[in-house]
């Protein structure tokens, strides 16, 4: 166990946040972090009490949240720590999912290059997930009829009888275009897309004129072991062309000086009842690599978290 020097803190870490980005940090490509070296531990957003401080700015016993590492303790001198409140009407679990790094995702994604206006119509991808089911959600506050894609029956059910979205497609039940030609009668004027491949190409065939594609995340390539030689359909690409869409991606570290805008709204929402999550918790740190690969089966129910 490692001792704290002058200004260094040790934190027990209570849980840690699974995030799809991970499997990109594991591999050997230009990025926005540099890779996670062999031998390193394993980078990941955790939450943590201090149990040892000799840094004043953060007194033993506070909670913090930051990029603690796959570790049972971390030391670090508090760079990039975000100080958590002690507020028992929200569970620690909500600061990776809602009041976290997802939520902002799908606040920022959807409002600032979304740009959705009431009556259009939204598709969003993964919409089970953490952060699309955010997505889906805000899309409805903002007025929009909201179609999702999810791979389960169970989760096109949660999503469209306790979040709200019109409807939901199982993309591993039905044709996907089929069925967006169908619930999507006026064409689709916003897609949030948190996958990629075979369903982005379908969404494309059905833009409407000026439409905007929030490239969020393609998780359908993060595990893939060949590059696919793309692009996937030419006509449906042109269809950016022809509709004078945009397809614009962005990333949520960008957004970090406007936490508070996003904080307010989304608790604002969630104190009206207008926001729902759910979290899927794997016990023991020992049980994170398996649990990781939850993100690429779609077992996971919700922001995936293990309690370290
Ligand atoms: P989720 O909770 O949505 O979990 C991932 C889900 O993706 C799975 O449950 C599965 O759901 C679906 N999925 C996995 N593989 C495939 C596939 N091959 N085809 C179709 N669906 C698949 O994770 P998050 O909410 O944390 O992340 C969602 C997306 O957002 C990711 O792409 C991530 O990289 C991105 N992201 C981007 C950020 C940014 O700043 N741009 C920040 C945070 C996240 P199903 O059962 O429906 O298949």
């Amino acid at each position: 166990m490692p001792t704290p020097r002058e200004g260094e803190l040790l934190v027990h870490n209570v849980y840690l946040s699974l995030d799809p980005t991970m499997r990109t940090w594991i591999n050997e490509l230009p990025s926005y972090f540099s890779p996670v070296a062999i031998g390193e531990v394993m980078r990941g957003s955790a939450i943590g009490v201090i149990e040892q401080s000799r840094n004043a700015k953060f007194p033993e016993g506070t909670l913090v949240l930051g990029l603690l590492g796959w570790q049972d303790y971390a030391l670090t001198d508090g760079t990039g720590l975000r100080v958590l409140p002690k507020d028992p009407s929200i569970p620690l679990t909500a600061y990776f999912g809602l009041f976290g790094i997802v939520g902002m995702t799908a606040y920022f994604g959807l409002l600032d290059i979304g740009k959705p206006r009431a009556g259009e119509t939204l598709v969003v991808s993964a919409a089970a997930g953490a952060v699309g089911s955010i997505a889906g959600q805000i899309g409805k506050i903002k007025g929009c009829r909201v179609v999702g894609i999810a791979g389960s029956d169970e989760k096109c059910h949660w999503i469209e009888d306790e979040l709200g979205f019109d409807t939901a497609i199982n993309y591993r039940a039905e044709p996907v275009l089929e069925s967006l030609n169908k619930h999507c009668p006026d064409g689709i004027d916003v897609h949030f897309e948190n996958v990629g491949g075979a369903i982005l190409d379908a969404v494309l065939s059905l833009i409407n004129l000026h439409a905007r594609i929030v490239l969020c995340g393609l998780i359908s390539i993060y595990n893939a072991s060949e590059s696919e030689p793309g692009p996937y359909n030419l006509p449906h690409i042109m269809q950016i062309i022809i509709k004078r869409a945009r397809a614009e991606g962005f990333l949520v570290l960008d957004y970090m000086d406007r936490a508070r805008e996003a904080m307010q709204d989304l608790r604002q929402w969630y104190a009206q009842g207008k926001l729902r999550y759910r979290v899927d918790i794997v016990d023991g740190l020992q049980n994170a690599p398996r649990a990781l690969n939850k993100l690429f089966d779609g077992s996971n129910k919700g922001k995936l978290i293990v309690k370290v």
